[in-house]
């Protein structure tokens, strides 16, 4: 997708801090970390939220989900961790490329964010 920062991150055309690869799925550092430990697990195929998700991309999306939990043992997640998906401007989303954020190696406390 044209002018997408995360395609061109998966695409290897902006450098990103690499945490795990594989044909449906980049996980990589976020930029600007809110939390110790903050990544971002990024669906190689583009689509901006789940309102526009198709049944390939929700089955990507599952693979995501099913993945996080062995990649957030090897972050040192053991104890926790807090997963986000913004949806919209209302959430906050500014990069509309779907990705999963995962957030943790601290207490997070009981609020939301
Ligand atoms: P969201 O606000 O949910 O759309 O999240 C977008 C996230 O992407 C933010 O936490 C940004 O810090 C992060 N981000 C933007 N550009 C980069 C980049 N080049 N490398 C890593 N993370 C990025």
């Amino acid at each position: 997708m044209e002018n997408c920062i995360f395609c061109k991150i998966i695409a290897g055309e902006i450098p990103s801090a690499k945490v795990y690869e594989d044909e449906d799925m980049l996980v990589f550092r976020d930029i600007n970390p809110q939390a110790k430990v903050h990544c971002l697990c990024v669906p190689k195929s583009h689509f901006a939220t789940l309102a526009e998700m198709n049944a390939e991309q929700a089955e990507i999306l599952k693979k995501c989900f099913v993945k996080i939990p062995g990649l957030a043992k090897s972050l040192g997640l053991e104890n926790g961790y807090r997963l986000i998906v913004n949806q919209g401007k209302d959430a906050g989303q500014t990069v509309f490329h779907l990705h999963i954020h995962i957030l943790g190696g601290q207490d997070m406390g009981e609020k939301l964010i």
